[in-house]
């Protein structure tokens, strides 16, 4: 089997040095645990976190250790009752070709319910992160007006989709235009702004104050940086900011000097939440998967039926995982980053 391993850490973006591809001894299962082969694994932006050796909500991937990822694949050989050879899953098995977990860690996969991709994404945990926080901490209301960035993302694409069947009005904010036509045409955003083409954030503010004519009541923040600072002034009293990433900050070095205001001030921000009465609410999503079954239940025949669209990208090979993770922090993916393993 092969593996990508953590070789170094990053200091700000990583780079193809910060990772090793290498061959390792298939894992042997034990008592009650599954080999499964990864047929596609998952690249999300947490991975970043991982990389680092700072103090976080979970722990850092040792130096020489497997990348962390989610996946899916086949199951080859099972010590319990629950698996058999042949059946299909999703775990955490790494950026790697082969896996072994506990039984009890493994989610039964049907292809037969369409792409096993799907865990990956649309139906697994980023599409239930957008789900959760929009309905737990948005609370959307009909007629309301929301904006997510990273809107074609797998996290924002379901934002912006169930949003708009709330009734939303809803402001997606993309790089590049592509992405841009794609968060109307194919995700139903009612208007898309690219970050990309503004130099500053009042820039940016201009025209999304034009596109949001009614303020903003939800803000569902996946990126920081400029965006965040386009937007806060534009919220409307009671308005909602659930805090979900702060993608254009990963790579800054710890949330350290790196991550600078272009002008809104910290205390400036903490002005609005207060005489705005804002409700800003940070969550991570592996403390709620008790609401999983409710988001299956609701959002898995929506997408089968079409109602809620996505777009999964997939790279081919474990050895272009690094390349591939480098260039979506930047922005490079077009939907779901998925590798193809085998
Ligand atoms: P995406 O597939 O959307 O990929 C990340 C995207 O972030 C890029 O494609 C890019 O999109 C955007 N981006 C990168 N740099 C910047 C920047 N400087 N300014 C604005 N946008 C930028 O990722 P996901 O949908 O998987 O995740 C979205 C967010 O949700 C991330 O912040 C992630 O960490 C967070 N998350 C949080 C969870 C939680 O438990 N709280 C769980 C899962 C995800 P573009 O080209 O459009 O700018």
């Amino acid at each position: 089997m092969f593996r990508v391993a953590l070789a170094s850490r990053p200091s700000g973006a990583p780079e193809a040095a910060n990772f090793s591809y290498e061959p390792a001894p298939i894992p042997v299962p034990g008592d009650g645990e599954v080999l499964v082969r990864v047929h596609f694994m998952s690249l999300d932006p947490y991975m970043r976190g991982r990389m680092d050796d700072a103090k976080s909500y979970a722990a850092p991937v040792p130096l020489g250790g497997t990348m962390e990822a989610g996946g899916v694949g086949e199951v080859i050989a099972s010590n319990s009752p629950a698996f058999k050879p042949g059946d299909f899953a999703f775990g955490m098995f790494g950026w790697a070709t082969h896996g072994v977990q506990p039984a009890n860690m493994l989610r039964k996969l049907d292809p037969s319910q369409g792409p096993i991709t799907a865990a990956l994404g649309v139906l697994g945990m980023p599409g239930f992160t957008g789900w959760h926080g929009l309905t737990e901490y948005g609370k959307p209301k009909a007629g309301e007006t929301l904006v997510v960035a990273a809107a074609t993302g797998p996290v924002g694409s379901m934002v912006g989709q169930v949003a708009k069947l709330a009734g939303l009005r809803t402001i997606g904010i993309a790089g590049g235009a592509d992405k841009c036509k794609l968060a109307t045409e194919t995700f139903g955003f009612d208007a898309c702004l690219d970050h990309r083409a503004y130099e500053t954030a009042a820039e940016l503010q201009q025209d999304l104050s034009t596109a949001c004519p009614d303020g903003i009541d939800i803000y569902f923040e996946n990126v920081g940086g400029k965006v965040l600072e386009a937007v806060v002034p534009l919220m409307n009293d009671n308005g909602r900011i659930p805090i979900c990433g702060m993608i254009s900050w990963y790579n800054a070095g710890g949330l350290g000097a790196g991550a600078t205001s272009q002008g809104l001030s910290a205390p400036a921000i903490w002005r609005s939440i207060l005489v705005k009465f804002l409700s800003v609410k940070g969550f991570i999503i592996s403390n709620h998967f008790d609401r999983y079954p409710e988001f299956l239940a609701e959002v898995g025949p929506k997408v089968a039926s079409g109602d809620i669209s996505y777009l999964e990208d997939i790279a081919v090979g474990l050895e272009h995982a690094p390349q591939t993770f480098m260039s979506m922090l930047q922005g490079g993916n077009m939907g779901k980053q998925i590798v193809k393993v085998i």
